[in-house]
């Protein structure tokens, strides 16, 4: 296993973490000067912004851009409505490509309004996918599939568990060598899996990303009252070491939503117990 204390290089933020508080530039600026070796910018810091802009500050700061954050909810309630949301995502991913990021990160959306048809929802997840696995690869990005917590599947991602991504992937783009189509694993969504290491092995290569927070208990808010790693009952050390074994050397990256906490506090602060949390609970 890595050791995360000698290195903090292996370790990015996901700009989530921060709040959304201040500008992405003041962002950059203090993520890279706390020693982290790269950033997760989301689609809201960027568009409408001088991308090409801003990839130059990341780069010059010195920093990795992990997985672009995220995609537009695929499913749709009708053809129209689901080729414009094709058509959004294959913009974020030109931008993906301006930032030199890793991947393009896909949550891949819940339930349409008024619908109650979650084969049909897949179905168009499986259609959305492969169309943009195509897009990606003529711009240089991969896709990374991220399965959420079940609690998310009418409203953010009918894709739950590992393994549903991973047949996914599998369906779309069958074995290869280099994979183009991956996931992105955050432990705060697949911890609770019984079948977790079986299906972190099976992922292999196909591992794009990986995020870390922890789960608390009692948690108040699932979506914004994620806790800092080491607060919760994850065994996140178990997780990465399982997530190494099976053969990914990418960033271990902080993603944490947190009204409730970590977005009321000091930006400097939350990265600096970020980054003692990355060397001993992560
Ligand atoms: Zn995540």
């Amino acid at each position: 296993m890595r050791d995360l204390a000698s290195d903090l290089r292996h370790c990015a933020i996901n700009t989530a973490t921060l709040g959304f508080r201040e500008p992405i530039e003041v962002v950059i600026d203090a993520v890279a000067r706390a020693g982290f070796g790269a950033i997760a910018p989301w689609r809201r810091e960027i568009e409408g912004h001088d991308v090409k802009t801003i990839a130059r500050r990341i780069r010059e700061a010195g920093l990795a851009v992990t997985g672009y954050c995220r995609s537009t909810y695929i499913p749709a309630t009708d053809r129209a409505g689901f080729a414009a949301n094709i058509e959004s995502n294959r913009r974020a991913i030109d931008d993906a490509a301006v930032l030199g990021a890793r991947s393009f990160v896909l949550v891949v959306g819940g339930l349409p309004t008024g619908s109650k048809d979650i084969s049909a929802a897949r179905a168009q997840v499986v259609e959305g996918t492969a169309l943009l696995l195509e897009y990606g690869q003529s711009r240089g990005i991969r896709i990374a599939l991220e399965p959420l917590h079940p609690v998310y599947t009418a409203d953010r991602s009918c894709v739950s568990l590992l393994s549903e991504a991973l047949d996914i992937c599998d369906r779309i783009e069958g074995c290869t060598e280099v994979p183009w189509l991956g996931i992105c694993l955050d432990a705060y969504h697949v911890w609770w899996d019984p079948n977790l290491k079986h299906d972190i092995a099976r992922a292999s290569k196909r591992i794009f990303g990986f995020h870390v927070c922890d789960w608390l208990v009692p948690t108040q808010d699932v979506l914004n009252d994620r806790g800092m790693m080491g607060d919760g009952i994850i065994d996140l050390r178990e997780i990465r070491s399982l997530v190494e074994e099976a053969g990914y050397d990418g960033f271990v990256e902080a993603e944490i939503f947190s009204t409730l906490d970590w977005w009321k506090r000091p930006m400097g602060e939350t990265l600096a117990v970020c980054r003692e949390r990355f060397a001993n609970a992560t």
